[in-house]
């Protein structure tokens, strides 16, 4: 596909900058991935797949109305096998694991409210928190 017809089909007539015409002659700054054409008059770039607008989620805590979101981990927890048991209570333990913490909840960081998704069940995963934000929190448009 030549450049000049991805540009009429994304309704790009001219230029933005030095508004010349689209023609014959613009082409694409990189034929690898074909996303950017050139302006020949004055070598303006056109992007023909802006990335998508990828907006900033406010939180605001349906308790207080603050706006501080707080993510809680378990913190690092360590466990060791036990190798013998002495009936006496005296344990000989093994080899000793260090767990990393994991994301247990989202909470407002003020008054504590978490958030749950439709189960009501803590929201752990980042991708919920978007979900949640969106649907419970005024978002700027
Ligand atoms: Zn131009
Ligand atoms: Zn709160």
């Amino acid at each position: 596909m030549k450049a000049i017809e991805e540009l009429i089909g994304l309704k790009i007539e001219r230029c933005p900058e030095c508004k010349c015409p689209v023609g014959d002659d613009w082409d694409y700054k990189d034929y690898s991935g074909r996303c950017i054409v050139i302006c020949p008059q004055c070598s303006h770039e056109i992007s023909l797949f802006p990335p998508p607008e990828i907006k900033n989620l406010k939180f605001i805590c349906p308790k207080c109305n603050k706006d501080i979101l707080e993510c809680c981990e378990d913190t690092a927890f360590v466990s060791s096998s036990i190798k013998f048991i002495d009936e006496s209570g005296d344990f000989e333990y093994g080899e000793v694991t260090v767990h990393d913490g994991i994301v247990c909840r989202f909470q407002c960081l003020y008054c504590g409210y978490i958030l749950k998704d439709k189960d009501e069940k803590n929201i752990d995963e980042n991708l919920e928190v978007v979900e949640w934000l969106k649907k419970n929190c005024k978002q700027e448009k």
